[in-house]
C-alpha cells in the first residue's frame, strides 16, 4: 500500500515513511491511494473477536510491510489491561472495555475515554508510539525521534502517556502556565516514566505553540539536535498514524450492536461526533469508505461552528469570531483534517492546493455544488450553544442517571436535532469523547442550580470530590489516583528558554 499527498499525487511513499514524516513535503496529508474494504463476512467474524484482535485486523490492511505477529504486538502494547484495565465505569456489563457502547434512553453512546488519561486522544496515542518505533527500524533511521508538543490540556497528557518509556523516544511537553486546568497540570506534572519532560511556560497556549513552532523551524536547532542523534517529531492530529487507531473504534462498536442484537448485521447506523479538528469523524468516514454500513456522520460543533456552516453551504470561512467554550478541545478554526475528505469528494486534485492557498491568503474558500453535494450525501451538519450544552447535561443526568462531558453534551444535543429535523430512524450512535470528571467544573454548574458560587472556592481535586458524593458516579482511576501522585516537575520558564531546555533534554 503506498500513500500520496492530498496537494499532488507525484510523491508516493510507504506507510513507515508516512508515520515518520507527518506532514508531507509539500504541505499537504497523507492519505491512502486506495483503500481496503471488509466484506459483511469480515465484519460479522470480528463480531466475536476482542478490540485488540479487531484492531489487529484493521491495521494489517494499511501496513502490509508488517507481519500480523509484528502489529499484534502493537495492539495488545496499546489495548492491554495496563492501558484500559477492567474497572466498574462501565455501565453494561460484558461490553467492549476499551470502547464499550453503552444504552442511554433509546439513544447508543461509545464511551471512548477508557483509556489512562480518561480522554478519547488515548484511543490512537496509545497506539502511535509502537507505530512510531517500528517505522523508526523500518527506515533504517539511525536517530531516535524526540517528541515535542505545545498543548492546551489534554493531548499533552494523552501523548505523555503513550509515549512514556518507548524505546527510542523521548517526549517534552511545554504547556500555557495561565492556560490549562488544575486538573490538567496536576496529570502532567505527575507523569511518570524515564523519557518524559513536562515545563510550564509564561503565557497563554498560542504564546507557547507559536515558540514551540518557532524550535521546530530553527534549522540550527535540528542540526544540533540531529548532530547529538535526534530528529524532532510532533505526533500531531494530523499524523496518519493517529487516524488509522481512530478507524478501530467504529467497526468495533458496529460490531458490539451487532453482537447484542441492536442491529442486524447489514443494516446501517448513523455516528454523532463531536468535532474539531475533523480527525475523529474522518476516521468514521474512511470506515464507512471500508463498507462498514453507515448511514449518515453528524458533524457536531459547538459555538465555533466553522464546520456547520462549511458543511451547510460549501463555504469555508475563518473570519468570525473565536469563542474559549467550556468544550476547549472543540475549539478550532481551522480543521486540518477536512482537507483529506476534500481530497476524497473532489474530482479534480488541483482543487486542494487552491483551497488551501485561498485559506491562507484570504481566510477562505469556496467548493462547488457537485462537491458541496457529495459531502453533504456523507454528512449533516448543526451546533449546540453554551446553554444548550449545560441543559444537556442536566436533562441526561435527571432522565437517565448518565453524566454527559461538555464535548460529548454538544454530540448529544446535535443528535437529538438531527433526529427532530430528519425524522430519521437509523440506529445513531454518539460518540463520548471524555469523562466528565475531567470537567468538574462545568458539570457540576450544570446539575445544580445554585452551584456557582461554591464552585469559585473549590480547588480541582475538591471538585471531583463533591461531584462524586453528588451524583455517585465511579471516578475512573487515573483520576482518582492524582490524589496520591508525586509531583515531579515544577517552576516555570520564559518563552525565551524554551530551546535551550529541549536541548538539555536531549542530551540528558
Ligand atoms: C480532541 C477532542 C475532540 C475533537 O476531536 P477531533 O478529532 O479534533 O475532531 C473532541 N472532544 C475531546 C474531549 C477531545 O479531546
Amino acid at each position: 500500500m503506498r500513500y500520496v499527498s492530498t496537494r499532488s499525487k507525484s510523491s508516493q511513499v510507504r506507510a513507515h515513511e508516512a508515520i515518520l514524516q507527518g506532514l508531507a513535503p509539500d504541505g499537504g496529508l497523507y492519505v491512502p491511494d486506495s483503500f481496503p474494504t471488509l466484506g459483511l463476512d469480515t465484519i460479522g467474524s470480528l463480531c466475536d473477536a476482542t478490540y485488540e484482535e479487531r484492531a489487529t485486523h484493521i491495521l494489517s490492511l494499511y501496513f502490509d510491510e508488517y507481519t500480523s505477529e509484528e502489529i499484534k504486538s502493537f495492539t495488545l502494547a496499546a489495548y492491554g489491561e495496563k492501558s484500559f484495565p477492567r474497572d466498574d465505569t462501565t455501565k453494561s456489563q460484558g461490553a467492549t472495555r476499551q470502547a464499550p457502547v453503552v444504552k442511554v434512553g433509546n439513544d447508543h453512546i461509545l464511551e471512548l475515554w477508557h483509556g489512562p488519561t480518561s480522554a478519547f486522544k488515548d484511543m490512537a496515542l496509545q497506539l502511535l508510539p509502537h507505530l512510531l518505533k517500528a517505522s523508526i527500524e523500518k527506515a533504517g533511521e539511525s536517530k531516535n525521534v524526540l517528541i515535542l508538543t505545545a498543548t492546551s490540556g489534554d493531548t499533552g497528557k494523552a501523548a505523555l502517556e503513550g509515549f512514556r518509556d518507548i524505546d527510542r523516544t523521548k517526549i517534552m511537553v511545554f504547556y500555557p502556565a495561565e492556560g490549562v486546568s488544575e486538573i490538567q497540570a496536576l496529570q502532567m506534572n505527575t507523569q511518570v516514566g524515564r523519557n518524559v519532560h513536562v515545563q510550564a511556560v509564561k503565557g497563554n497556549f498560542d504564546d507557547t505553540q507559536t515558540a514551540v513552532k518557532a524550535i521546530f523551524s530553527d534549522s540550527r536547532i535540528s542540526e544540533e539536535l540531529e548532530a547529538s542523534g535526534w530528529r524532532l517529531s510532533s505526533a500531531n492530529s494530523i499524523n496518519w498514524g493517529r487516524l488509522l487507531p481512530q478507524i478501530v473504534y467504529y467497526v468495533s462498536a458496529y460490531c458490539d450492536l451487532v453482537s447484542t442484537g441492536e442491529v442486524e448485521l447489514g443494516s446501517p447506523v448513523n455516528f454523532c461526533v463531536p468535532t474539531g479538528n475533523f480527525g475523529n469523524i474522518l476516521a468514521a468516514y474512511y470506515a464507512q469508505k471500508m463498507g462498514l454500513p453507515i448511514n449518515k456522520l453528524i458533524c457536531a460543533s459547538n459555538e465555533n461552528n466553522i464546520l456547520t456552516d462549511f458543511i451547510r453551504t460549501g463555504k469555508y470561512d475563518v473570519k468570525r469570531e473565536f469563542f474559549c467554550t467550556i468544550s476547549p478541545s472543540m475549539d478550532i478554526l481551522v480543521s486540518s483534517n477536512l482537507e483529506r475528505l476534500l481530497y476524497d469528494v473532489a474530482e479534480d486534485n488541483e482543487l486542494i492546493p487552491s483551497y488551501m492557498r485561498s485559506l491562507a491568503s484570504k481566510g477562505e474558500y469556496e467548493v462547488s455544488a457537485g462537491i458541496l453535494d457529495r459531502i453533504q450525501h456523507i454528512m449533516w451538519a448543526d451546533f449546540c450553544t453554551e446553554e444548550g450544552a449545560k441543559k444537556v447535561i442536566r436533562q441526561v443526568w435527571d432522565k437517565y442517571d448518565y453524566l454527559l462531558d461538555p464535548h460529548t453534551a454538544v454530540a448529544y444535543d446535535v443528535c437529538q436535532k438531527y433526529k427532530k429535523v430528519t425524522g430519521d430512524t437509523t440506529p445513531t450512535v454518539t460518540v463520548a469523547t471524555a469523562n466528565p470528571y475531567k470537567f468538574c467544573e462545568t458539570v457540576l454548574e450544570s446539575i445544580a442550580d445554585d452551584f456557582h458560587d461554591k464552585v469559585v472556592s473549590g480547588s480541582g481535586l475538591e471538585l471531583i470530590h463533591l461531584l462524586y458524593s453528588k451524583t455517585g458516579v465511579p471516578v475512573p482511576k487515573p483520576i482518582a489516583d492524582l490524589e496520591f501522585a508525586k509531583t515531579r516537575f515544577t517552576g516555570v520558564i520564559e518563552k525565551s528558554e524554551m530551546a535551550a531546555c529541549v536541548k538539555d533534554f536531549a542530551d540528558k
